[in-house]
């Protein structure tokens, strides 16, 4: 359930009407928007009455939300969320681009290829450090080793860094990551979820190989259950009867997530098709559709990556990318 409250209502009525909710065993949820501040109200509400709610002075409307996601529901929070990351941000009128190898291989590649995204126009480091493989015979990852490289390429270049995680027992050694990955794979890992939830990191979520959208804002609300809201949308494909793609990318998810949540989206074209040359022709529609950003997987040599070569652009490749990319947000804006 929401109350929107009035414009002008000061913050001691907005405290004294959230105690009182506390106080029916509620949890309340308090958004300040350009106009209004409305009040989610979260927990058993069939108790609550509504008209009684409505009929105060300070409240303007009271609605109950039907979806089972609350937090993350834009009913709850109109205004677009908008989650610092370092220096730059995702959401809003920024838009980001992450890029860098599938896996970091070494130090020299990880820093090599960092630099070269960041001439490019990248705004955030990306590299897998614990690899989520089908095979237990392929690489996994350089683990810890791989954070510390990717922590010197950060250094080296300022650009904040993403990584994922697979265990939450590993935790402690994202303390200097900017943003946690969670895979497709562990989308619905709710313990994982869980203990991200008791963190303050960004979270980039990436969608599952057969999910659904309700199923993905569901997992975000396991994490902003537990008070972490800065998450990051990602959808990167997902699983089809197509064999000429790795998966197939769900371009309408973005329009539809931005309805049902004030979550940030961003569209990953690399993992979404598993092939280097659909990537351009992806990220640009992932720009004109509104996305709020791109993870494009970048690689110096990409004949011999350890993971995902066939999908990895080399750096002249990205950077001709992103170039376009510009050019579809400029014309977007002038529109
Ligand atoms: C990745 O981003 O490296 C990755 C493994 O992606 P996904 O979880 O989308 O398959
Ligand atoms: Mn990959």
């Amino acid at each position: 359930m929401i109350a929107v409250l009035k414009s002008g209502t000061n913050d001691k009525q907005i405290d004294n009407l959230s105690s009182w909710l506390k106080a029916q065993g509620l949890d309340v949820h308090i958004s300040k928007g350009s106009e209004h501040t409305v009040i989610g109200l979260i927990g058993d509400t069939s108790k609550v009455d509504a008209e009684l709610i409505e009929s105060l002075e300070i409240v303007e409307s009271v609605k109950r939300i039907s979806e089972p996601f609350k937090s993350a529901n834009r009913k709850f929070h109109p205004d677009d969320s908008i989650i610092q990351v370092g220096n730059t941000s995702v959401g809003g009128n920024t838009f980001a681009i992450m890029a860098g190898p599938c896996s970091v291989e070494s130090e020299e590649q990880v820093m090599e290829i960092a630099k070269a995204v960041k001439k490019a126009g990248a705004t955030m480091l990306r590299g897998g450090a614990f690899k989520p493989r089908t095979s237990p015979y392929d690489f996994q990852g350089l683990k810890a080793d791989g954070i510390e490289f990717l922590l010197e390429a950060k250094k080296e270049t300022g650009l904040p860094i993403v990584t994922e995680i697979m265990n939450a027992n590993h935790l402690s050694l994202f303390e200097d990551v900017d943003v946690i990955q969670v895979g497709a794979r562990n989308m619905q890992n709710f313990e994982l979820l869980k203990e991200l939830g008791k963190t303050n990191k960004p979270i980039l979520l990436k969608r599952g190989l057969a999910n659904t959208l309700k199923e993905l804002l569901m997992s975000a609300e396991y994490i902003m259950a537990g008070g972490n809201e800065n998450i990051i949308l990602c959808e990167r494909g997902i699983r089809t009867f197509e064999t000429y793609t790795r998966n197939t990318l769900d371009l309408s998810a973005v329009p539809m997530l931005r309805e049902l949540t004030h979550l940030p989206v961003i569209i990953d074209p690399s993992h979404a098709t598993g092939v280097a040359r659909l990537v351009k022709p992806m990220a640009l529609a992932a720009a004109a559709c509104g996305a709020d950003g791109l993870m494009i997987e970048v690689h110096n040599d990409p004949v011999h990556a350890l993971c995902d070569g066939a999908q990895s652009l080399t750096p002249d490749a990205f950077a001709d990318v992103t170039h376009s990319v510009k050019k579809v947000l400029k014309a977007l804006s002038e529109d």
